[in-house]
């Protein structure tokens, strides 16, 4: 039994080395990590989550090794952490699928609220209308907008647009947004 164990931990060990291995090669990831001039930092969470997920299984695993190690009564502990990380693996593949979808069919991201953001957009000061509002994901992770805003006559159109771009990013973490203001 023990050296079934020590079996398990050398092998949940290789495991664990691959998945890490795994978290530093993708090019997946690589390609989605945006490139911000300014050093903005916000729009990277599905590959913090990717790493974070890889790290915490890699624990749970070498975790459930050593536990094999020293108490090898308690080989039950192994199916159980391949159950709840396959549980966990089968949803967020779930989700990820929903959002490749999403891109393909150049759907509005679920997050995002048009209807709602148009609205907030409408209170800001100087704003008479906002329309051809277009949300939409280009990549995972990387939401684009546009839209054209009507301002009054008196409205600074730079305050305005600059009002806009804030609210934009502050109320929906939208980094890529274009503008175009027009004068009733
Ligand atoms: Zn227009």
């Amino acid at each position: 039994m023990f050296s079934v164990a020590a079996f398990g931990l050398v092998a949940n060990s290789l495991v664990a080395a691959l998945l890490s291995h795994d978290g530093h090669g993708r090019r997946l990831t690589d390609d989605l990590r945006p490139i911000d001039c300014h050093g903005g930092d916000a729009e990277e969470p599905l590959v913090k989550h990717t790493e974070v997920r890889n790290s915490i299984q890699t624990v749970g695993v070498m975790i459930s090794g050593a536990f094999l190690w020293w108490k090898p009564e308690w080989k039950i502990i192994d199916p159980v952490c391949t159950l709840v990380f396959s549980a966990v693996a089968l949803v967020n593949s779930v989700k990820m699928v929903r959002k490749i979808v999403d891109v393909l069919m150049e759907s509005s991201p679920g997050e995002i609220d048009v209807k709602r953001l148009e609205k907030g957009l409408c209170e800001l000061d100087g704003v008479v209308s906002v329309h051809e509002v277009h949300v939409w994901a280009i990549t995972l992770g990387k939401v684009v907008l546009t839209c054209h805003v009507s301002v009054t006559l008196e409205a600074d159109a730079d305050d305005v647009l600059r009002k806009v771009v804030e609210y934009i990013r502050k109320e929906y973490g939208i980094l890529h947004i274009t503008v175009q203001i027009e004068r009733r």
